[in-house]
C-alpha cells in the first residue's frame, strides 16, 4: 500500500488551490466541462493533486462526454479507494486517493471496454505530468 500523507485542515488550505481544497479535502464537484484535463489526451501520467500519488495513465483515458475526466483504470489497484457515496439521493462509488484520502470523483459501471468501469474524475484533483 502507499505511504498515507496525513496534513491538518490548515495544511491542506495552504498547499491547495481554493478549487483544489473544495474538491479533494471537502468533496467538491467541479462543473462539467469546466475542467483543465476534460478534453485533454497528451500522454502522461495523471498524479494527485493534492499528495503526488500516481493515479491514471493517459492511454487509459476516454472521451466519455460526461463533462469530466474519464478513465477505465486506475494506474495500480491500490493506488484508490472506494466508499458508497449515498448523498445526493443516489447510491454511488466514491473514488478516494488511497495515500491521503483526497475525494478524486466516483466510479460508474458504464465504461468501455476491457473493464467496463468509468472513473469519472475531477480535473482539479489531477496534475497531468506530461510525457
Ligand atoms: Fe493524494
Amino acid at each position: 500500500m502507499p505511504a498515507k500523507v496525513r496534513k491538518t485542515e490548515a495544511e491542506w488550505r495552504r498547499d491547495l488551490t481554493l478549487e483544489q481544497f473544495r474538491v479533494l479535502r471537502e468533496k467538491g464537484t467541479e462543473r462539467p466541462w469546466s475542467g483543465e484535463y476534460d478534453h485533454v489526451f497528451e500522454p502522461g501520467v495523471y498524479r494527485c493533486a493534492g499528495c503526488g500519488a500516481e493515479l491514471f495513465r493517459s492511454d487509459a483515458k476516454y472521451d466519455s462526454g460526461c463533462g469530466w475526466p474519464a478513465f477505465y483504470e486506475p494506474t495500480s489497484e491500490d493506488a484508490l479507494e472506494t466508499e458508497e457515496d449515498r448523498s445526493l439521493f443516489m447510491r454511488r462509488t466514491e473514488v478516494l486517493c488511497a495515500s491521503c484520502e483526497g475525494h478524486l470523483g466516483h466510479v460508474f459501471p458504464d465504461g468501455p471496454h476491457p473493464t467496463g468501469l468509468r472513473y469519472c474524475i475531477n480535473s482539479a484533483a489531477l496534475k497531468l505530468e506530461e510525457e
